[in-house]
This record gives C-alpha cells, sequence and structure tokens, in this order.
C-alpha cells in the first residue's frame, strides 16, 4: 500500500495553540479554540462546526483519559483539515472515563471529501500519546513553541495501514443505535437516524460493510467479552486476546463466530451480578421457610 509518511508539524503551526486556555469550561474552551480558527481563516462557518463538535460529544465524549481531548467534527470547509490545540494548567471537565479534568485539548475539523482521515490522524495521535514520557513532555512544555516542537514529533501514515483502531465504542454505540430503530417510534426516529449518521461517518468502510452483513444475517454484529468469553457464542477467546480487548479501544473479531469483540463495561458486569444475587436471594429465602415448615411440624402443636 501507497503510504505517504508525514508529522503533525504538517497540520499544526505555533499560531493554532492557544497556550493559555482562558476559558475553564468545555463548551467555552471548543468555542475559543474555533475562534482562533477562524481569526487564521482555516474554518469558515464556527457555528456549523460548533453544532457538530457538540453533536459528537453529546453522543460520547470525546475525552481520552489522561488529560486529554480530542474534540472533532467532519464539516465542508476550505481546506481539508483544520487543527487546534488549546492547554488549560488548571484542567477542564470533559467528562472523562477516568473522571479527570483534560489538560490539552487537540481540536480537529476535516472536510468530508476525506473521509477517512480522522482515523489515520488519530492512530498517529493514539500511538503517541499512549506514552507517558510523551504526556509528560506535553504537560510540561514551558511555552507555545515548546509545545509545537513535541507536538510535530507525532508521525502519521496516509492513508492508514488496515488495522481496525480504537472504534470499538463506537461500534457498539451503533449496534445499540441500530436495534433501538427498529423498533422506535416515529417521533424518536429522527434523532436516532442523526445519532446513527454521526457514528457511521467516522467509521470506515470495510468495517461498517461487515458491520452490516452480520446486522442482516444475525441482528446483531458485536458481542461483548465476559471473563474471557464471547458472550455470542460462549467460546472462550485467546487469553492474549482477551487481555489487549480489555486494556484497549481496539476491535477484534471472535475466531469461532466471526463477530466483532469488545469488552464489557465495568458497571454492566457489576449490575449484572447484582441482578443475578437478588435472583438468587428469593430462592434461597423460600428454602428456608420450607425448612422452617418443616421444622415447626416436628414440634408438638399447641392446644
Ligand atoms: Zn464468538
Amino acid at each position: 500500500m501507497n503510504l505517504r509518511e508525514t508529522t503533525f508539524g504538517e497540520f499544526l503551526k505555533p499560531s493554532q495553540i492557544i497556550f493559555d486556555l482562558k476559558s475553564r469550561d468545555k463548551l467555552e474552551a471548543i468555542e475559543e479554540l474555533l475562534d482562533s480558527l477562524v481569526r487564521l481563516k482555516l474554518i469558515n462557518n464556527k457555528n456549523l462546526t460548533l453544532t457538530r463538535i457538540v453533536d459528537r460529544e453529546n453522543l460520547e465524549s470525546t475525552a481520552l483519559g489522561h488529560g486529554l481531548a480530542v474534540p472533532h467534527a467532519r464539516v465542508d470547509t476550505e481546506g481539508q483539515i483544520a487543527v487546534a490545540v488549546g492547554r488549560s494548567a488548571e484542567g477542564i471537565d470533559f467528562d472523562a472515563p477516568d473522571g479527570q479534568p483534560v489538560r490539552l485539548i487537540i481540536l480537529v475539523v476535516w472536510n468530508p471529501s476525506l473521509p477517512g482521515l480522522f482515523n489515520h490522524l488519530f492512530a498517529g495521535l493514539a500511538s503517541f500519546l499512549i506514552k507517558p514520557e510523551n504526556r509528560f513532555r506535553l504537560f510540561n512544555s514551558r511555552d507555545k513553541e515548546e509545545l509545537h516542537a513535541v507536538l510535530s514529533e507525532i508521525r502519521f501514515s496516509f492513508p492508514r495501514e488496515d488495522k481496525i483502531i480504537n472504534r470499538a465504542s463506537l461500534l457498539k454505540k451503533l449496534q445499540d443505535i441500530e436495534i433501538r430503530i427498529r423498533r422506535a417510534p416515529k417521533d424518536r426516529l429522527e434523532e436516532l437516524q442523526k445519532h446513527r449518521n454521526l457514528i457511521r461517518e467516522e467509521l470506515d468502510q470495510s468495517l461498517l460493510a461487515r458491520f452490516d452483513l452480520l446486522m442482516d444475517r444475525y441482528g446483531y454484529a458485536v458481542a461483548e467479552v465476559v471473563d474471557g468469553v464471547c458472550r455470542s457464542c460462549n467460546m472462550s477467546v485467546s487469553t492474549q486476546m482477551a487481555s489487549a480487548i480489555e486494556e484497549s479501544n481496539d476491535i477484534y473479531v471472535c475466531e469461532n463466530c466471526g463477530k466483532y469483540l469488545v469488552a464489557a463495561r465495568k458497571e454492566k458486569i457489576a449490575r449484572e451480578k447484582v441482578e443475578k444475587a437478588r435472583k438468587e436471594k428469593p430462592a434461597a429465602q423460600a428454602e428456608k421457610a420450607v425448612k422452617a415448615k418443616e421444622a415447626g411440624k416436628k414440634k408438638p402443636a399447641r392446644k
């Protein structure tokens, strides 16, 4: 495959970095970054872009954990891609999965003529940001130029190799929405379809083609992995794959039944355990009652 290697420096100039965001609020911070892109003439429709980004945030926070967030939207803009970076020393509440305030926001707007661009970009960002030493250098940059130099080390390959990256929770969400659409009342349909289209825009075509095929054939395409077992076929997945699924947000395919595998949400597992315990409790109580009754029979009847 013909790969073009480049770095983040191609898309990010120091002028696109706000070293000290004034905003202390998620929405305001996104607006502050968009305003800078308007000033730099890198986007021409602030309101539409803001709406798209907020719609996407409402669907699922783009905070990655570790103080990072990547709000993004696909919008018809002048150029192919517009990037802005904002740093907040105090941190901004972004509804992050780890609850940590966000100290670095990487905002990405890209043109619909390049549907897969964000996936390539995100892959490069993720592999850089996953390393604690890189995050340390980003958070401890003394000025805009130093921050720009560190960010410019991030490497990208376009088009990316055929690896499916970091889309597992979106794929699961897409399945949930597709299932809800099947039996949604008319007044809810429009909103659900809007959500569905937002997610589909972010997933690549080969992934969606297989997803649609599985949905058609089985009614679902994504299976959760609980305690190393695929919930679709009840077969164990390899230990190596199970821990990879648990630790990442990558998408894997069950070797046995062909479904996409995602890690089960921890709160869901906890809820199911409570549910199971509650179901077992009445049975235990009934057993106790029977025993008590039998014991009662043995007692001499009072007269
Ligand atoms: Zn399976």
